[in-house]
């Protein structure tokens, strides 16, 4: 996994981008950076045309929502009519199913530059919530998926115990169910690492694990230092179900169990109070926003900017996979906060990626990706100028460019640790992607 690769322009974590860049990988490592470097025949580096970033990271994901898209639009309904979509499709998965899925699913992710995805992974169990023989069937098929994309994964276990607060899993949850935290907390022990494969834990929300569990969940993350996620007052009527079963708001139970700080993160935050804010910067959780899904399923802004003026590192996530762009995520935690304001100027460009690259790896567990920098992983994302959204970019103003009009198909280059994964935008390891998903998706849908 060595080279030598030469970026026209290159976003090396400034507030521009650096033109000419020659970068040295070794071991899958980034080894030299040096810019105003004449050519790329003079040192014989593949030339990446364009402006390169880091690896994108996808913090939070859910691929078999991939199999929803487009199909949950026609009579309106709510998040939790669209629940009722996500559970039919849950039922139908096998592991075979779910592999070619999330296999798929991550190629479109390196199509678009994502280099690692968090896999909030709740699906454990086979229908009824009858045990696999490997009781980490779901769980393994996301890691092999993974690899065979190309891409780098945390697969983020889920503790989910409960349909609602004090209401048992009923039809399609009882494949998420473990019975208890401990019960869970022994199963995803015996989840196997791999090289491009990190282990997480979450708690699915206050409403899917009892209080007096949660506790067991934080303390199973803090014993492995493994990244620990939740999801967190996405919707008001959480929020109301926990005041009126524990007297707080989803994010003061979860302090008061243990769950902030800095190795955590908090999905969603969209209904907070000054309190929650407050804490959640305090203790240096990630927040990872989710714009388009939250749109898509009519959640709410989220207060992104005060939660970072408190302290907290924001990340980005595609969710429910309704789309898959993390330039679209990056510029709408800018725009929706435009919305919410009405004033504009709320992050420079160079923030907005930051969020997507950096903040986004760590939150994985993956703190030395994310970066153009000796030592780095060396993941590259090359992003075309020549497209009709980018073309007349002007060198002083690329990053805002990208961040304000750039989209997933201007991908052009993936490197993921060293190695070739997109080439002049196909995939080099899956032939045909958009194959892929159409198989895959017919597949669960039969
Ligand atoms: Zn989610």
């Amino acid at each position: 996994m060595s080279g030598l690769y030469y970026a026209d322009h290159a976003w090396l974590g400034g507030s521009q981008a650096v033109e000419r860049v020659l970068i040295g990988v070794s071991g899958g490592r980034i080894s030299s950076v040096d810019a105003d470097v004449p050519s790329p025949a003079a040192v014989a580096a593949t030339h990446l045309r364009g402006l390169t970033l880091p690896g994108l990271a996808n913090t939070h994901s859910h691929a078999f929502h991939r199999a929803l898209r487009g199909r949950t639009h026609r009579g309106g309904g709510s998040f939790w009519t669209w629940r009722e979509d996500m559970y039919a499709v849950a039922a139908a998965l096998t592991p075979d199913s779910y592999h070619q899925l999330a296999r798929a699913t991550y190629a479109e992710m390196a199509l678009s530059g994502i280099t690692c995805v968090g896999e909030f992974h709740y699906l454990h169990h086979g229908p009824g919530g009858k045990r696999y023989s490997d009781p980490n069937a779901l769980g393994a098929v996301l890691i092999s998926a993974a690899a065979e994309a190309g891409i780098r994964l945390t697969l983020i276990d889920t503790c989910y115990l409960t349909g609602g607060i004090g209401e048992p899993l009923q039809g399609p949850q009882l494949r998420f169910g473990d019975g208890d935290a401990l019960a869970w907390g022994e199963r995803a022990a015996a989840l196997e690492p791999a090289p491009h494969a990190r282990i997480g834990a979450a708690i699915h929300s206050v409403r899917a694990v009892p209080a007096g569990q949660l506790g067991t969940v934080a303390e199973w993350a803090a014993e492995r230092s493994a990244p620990l996620h939740f999801h967190v007052s996405e919707q008001r009527a959480e929020n109301a179900a926990c005041l009126a079963a524990h007297g707080r708001t989803p994010v003061a139970l979860l302090a008061e169990h243990g769950a902030l700080g800095a190795g955590s993160c908090a999905v969603h935050a969209t209904h907070l109070d000054a309190s929650d804010i407050a804490a959640l910067g305090s203790s240096q959780t990630c927040i990872c926003m989710c714009p388009t899904t939250e749109r898509d399923l009519a959640d709410g802004i989220g207060p992104a900017r005060a939660l970072a003026d408190a302290g907290a590192p924001l990340a980005l996530g595609s969710d429910s996979n309704a789309v898959v762009d993390l330039f679209e995520e990056l510029r709408a935690l800018e725009l929706d906060e435009r919305l919410a304001s009405e004033l504009r100027g709320h992050w420079p460009a160079a923030g907005l990626l930051r969020a997507a690259t950096a903040d986004g790896h760590a939150a994985l567990g993956w703190p030395d990706a994310g970066r153009i920098e000796p030592g780095a992983r060396a993941d590259l994302v090359t992003v075309s100028l020549d497209s009709v959204r980018l073309a007349g970019a002007q060198p002083q103003t690329l990053l805002e460019s990208l961040a304000f009009a750039a989209a997933a198909g201007d991908v052009t280059d993936v490197v993921v640790d060293g190695r070739v994964v997109v080439r002049d935008g196909r995939h080099a390891l899956i032939e045909d992607v958009p194959a892929a998903l159409g198989a895959a998706i017919s597949a669960v849908l039969q």
